[in-house]
């Protein structure tokens, strides 16, 4: 897909799958509205016990189609390997210095795989250092005005959710998309991690989100500053 087109919002990960398993929901729902969406794989996800780089390439692409994005690009990292360094914080940069997203979404800082931890450590610094005048970056100076996370289902620190009841049925195809992940029932029924069936826990997991706010299905974000709001007596979701 396209190295360089300006986007609204861009969804950075570790592995190919990542971004439809946690925030596929809120790209969706984005794209529908005519935001500019995009993914910035950093692996390609070849460390996973099925299926090759290849393999899971083909797939990226047609989770991105099931999406509806307009950019995505790996940055072939290596996976299980990804370096907290600052190589790998500038490579980022040029990518957000390239797509110039306002809204970028980050892992969550607490994670069972290091890669996603390194993610968003490197995640937040790259958007710090695109906005450098002097650093050795190609492109303009660049800093997003928001950044947003999202957890692999394992946090409780949610600072808002987003109604994705209508784009659910579109995220399970794009996690479907990885068939040689997902696609067998019998061998990669616990591909995700020992126990775990992928569909039944979002399905779960984002039932469970959805009913703390009165929808069907939602994703829970998290955000590091305060959300400021104009009118109290209009917040959505009753108290009593
Ligand atoms: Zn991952």
């Amino acid at each position: 897909m396209a190295e360089s087109t300006k986007l609204d919002m861009l969804a950075i990960a570790a592995h190919p799958d990542d971004i439809e398993i946690t925030c596929g929901g809120l790209m969706i729902k984005m794209v529908k509205q005519g935001r500019a969406t995009g993914a910035l794989d950093l692996t390609q996800g070849e460390m996973g016990t099925l299926g090759d780089e290849n393999d899971r390439a083909a797939e990226a692409d047609r989770a991105a189609k099931v999406m509806g994005l307009s950019f995505r690009q790996n940055l072939k990292l290596p996976d299980s390997a990804i370096e907290y360094n600052q190589e790998n914080k500038l490579k980022i940069a040029a990518v957000i210095r390239a797509t110039q997203p306002e809204l970028v979404i980050l892992p969550h800082w607490e994670q069972r795989h290091p890669d996603h931890v390194a993610c968003s450590k490197l995640g937040y610094d790259a958007c710090f250092l695109a906005g450098l005048k002097k650093i050795d970056i190609e492109g303009e100076p660049f800093r997003p005005r928001k950044i947003i996370y999202v957890s692999y289902y394992r946090n409780t620190d949610y600072s808002f959710m987003v109604d994705v009841s209508d784009e659910y049925e579109q995220k399970i195809e794009a996690v479907m998309a990885y068939h040689s992940q997902f696609g067998n029932p019998v061998t990669t029924k616990h591909v995700f991690q020992p126990g775990f069936d992928i569909v039944n826990l979002m399905k779960t997991r984002m039932r469970a989100i959805g009913h703390l706010v009165v929808v069907e299905y939602a994703e829970a974000y998290t955000i590091k500053e305060n959300i400021l709001i104009n009118d109290p007596q209009k917040m959505p979701v009753q108290s009593v």
